[in-house]
């Protein structure tokens, strides 16, 4: 049963018109906090639920509100989190049912403790958070001097970091929108949960109604046929990682592609070539900095060995600078350059990826210790789960490079095929 503030809100949707009594589903409460349930067998690519216009909550709705004048300048999910905390601080709101229904914090990690944040120590995950939680700290203080002091009059109620923080949290799980455009809550429609295991992403359109298609209907439909008392659940994005998964949503999935890992990879200014490794790394669409996401059980991405090798290039290999064999040197990136420079590679991978290693508290075997033993605590779950799978994808890395390592010698180098000699002098040949 569905607590009653959840039947007061659908009740209103129904006196509304927004959905009818032989609506395919309604509200319940479920192990993800509400949801969408099916009321009869629903078939794959059925609209369970249509919204007009006058119910969505964009930055329209702000434009239109008594803060419209105010908040023009602001970013869409600024602009709508501020909408919803003042909405939620106003006795009279028509928004008010709705509301009502939202929870006060989601499992996102911009929500954790300190305490609960430990848990974290060494993540990427962690990095992000403290960063996100600085962008919206940022935000709230430039709303604060440029909106909520000058025009106290729009604002009755005191609006607090933490109000803000809700209402950017709210925005950011339950918006839609398409291709970060169009930011969109949409009341009732944002009920409905995620599960990995729908594997497409189509689930809602725009539709035009009534003359000249001037009412605008969000319609939302499932993508697999439904039983009657499932749960009907979408895919929020098959693209976000785990890490990105906690801090949107607070949730994470179990399939091994959702573990990521991000390496940063740079020429550093000191290096006696920067200027010319800067000069290559723009003519292949790469800068000074190099991001490159890893993910489990998949190939590096394949820009990133040829990175490496530039920002290794040096000693023996640096005639590759010299202005007549600078056209040759981008074709020679993609593979072996000499064995100097293939061996520093794989020397500066694995070495930052141990110490990386060495940054977190635990072992994957005691993460998976403290999986298997079935704790509930959601948050604790989410931090192991990310820490654990940061780990193995940093663990794979060294394994490549690892491997790399023992094949140095079968490699085929550019500097062996070269016909002068004078260079080879040089090489450092320490193996046999
Ligand atoms: N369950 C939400 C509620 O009670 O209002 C409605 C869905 S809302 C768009 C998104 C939020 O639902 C997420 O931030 C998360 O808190 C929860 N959620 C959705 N899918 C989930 C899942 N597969 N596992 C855990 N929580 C989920």
């Amino acid at each position: 049963q569905p607590p009653p503030e959840v039947h007061t809100f659908w009740q209103w949707l129904c006196d509304q018109g927004v959905v009818s009594a032989d609506s395919p589903v309604r509200p319940a409460t479920v192990t993800e906090g509400l949801g969408l349930v099916a009321k009869r067998d629903i078939s794959e690519n059925e609209v369970v639920l249509e919204v007009p216009k006058k119910f969505w909550i964009n930055p329209d709705t702000v434009a239109a509100s008594k803060i419209g004048n105010v908040c023009r300048e602001l970013k869409p999910i600024i602009s709508v989190s501020l909408f919803l905390i003042r909405e939620k601080k106003r006795e009279d709101s028509p928004w008010r049912l709705y509301l009502d229904i939202l929870p006060e914090s989601t499992d996102s990690t911009v929500f954790w403790s300190e305490e609960e944040l430990v848990e974290l120590q060494g993540t990427q995950l962690l990095g992000t958070t403290i960063d996100v939680k600085e962008y919206i700290r940022n935000e709230f203080l430039k709303l604060e001097e440029q909106i909520l002091l000058p025009h106290k009059e729009l604002f009755p109620c005191p609006i607090t970091f933490d109000d803000f923080l809700w209402g950017f949290g709210m925005v950011r799980s339950r918006a839609f929108s398409r291709g970060g455009q169009n930011l969109v809550v949409v009341p009732l429609a944002d009920l409905i949960n995620h599960s990995q295991k729908i594997t497409t992403e189509g689930y809602a359109e725009i539709k035009g109604t009534g003359p000249f298609s001037r009412n605008l209907l969000f319609s939302l439909w499932s993508s697999v046929a439904v039983k009657a008392g499932e749960q009907v659940f979408i895919q929020y994005d098959l693209d976000k990682s785990n890490a990105k998964l906690a801090l949107d949503y607070g949730f994470i999935e179990s399939k091994s592609d959702r573990n990521a890992y991000t390496l940063t990879l740079e020429i550093p200014e000191s290096d006696p070539f920067f200027e010319d490794k800067l000069d290559i790394a723009e003519s292949i669409g790469l800068s000074e900095t190099a991001y490159f996401d890893i993910i489990l059980g998949r190939p590096l991405p394949p820009m990133m060995l040829p990175y490496l090798r530039l920002v290794a290039l040096g000693g023996p290999d640096a005639f590759l600078f010299d202005f007549s064999f600078r056209s040759t040197i981008l074709g020679q990136l993609d593979s072996p350059i000499s064995r100097a420079n293939e061996e520093l590679i794989c020397q500066m991978v694995r070495d930052s990826c141990k110490s990386t290693l060495s940054g977190y508290h635990t072992t994957i075997e005691e993460d998976e210790r403290l999986l298997e033993g079935g704790n509930p605590d959601p948050r604790l779950r989410i931090a192991v789960g990310v820490r654990a799978g940061e780990k193995r994808v940093l663990q794979q890395i060294d394994g490549i490079f690892k491997e790399r390592e023992l094949k140095l010698n079968e490699l085929e180098y550019y500097q062996d095929q070269r016909p002068q000699q004078h260079y080879t002098s040089l090489r450092i040949e320490t193996r046999a």
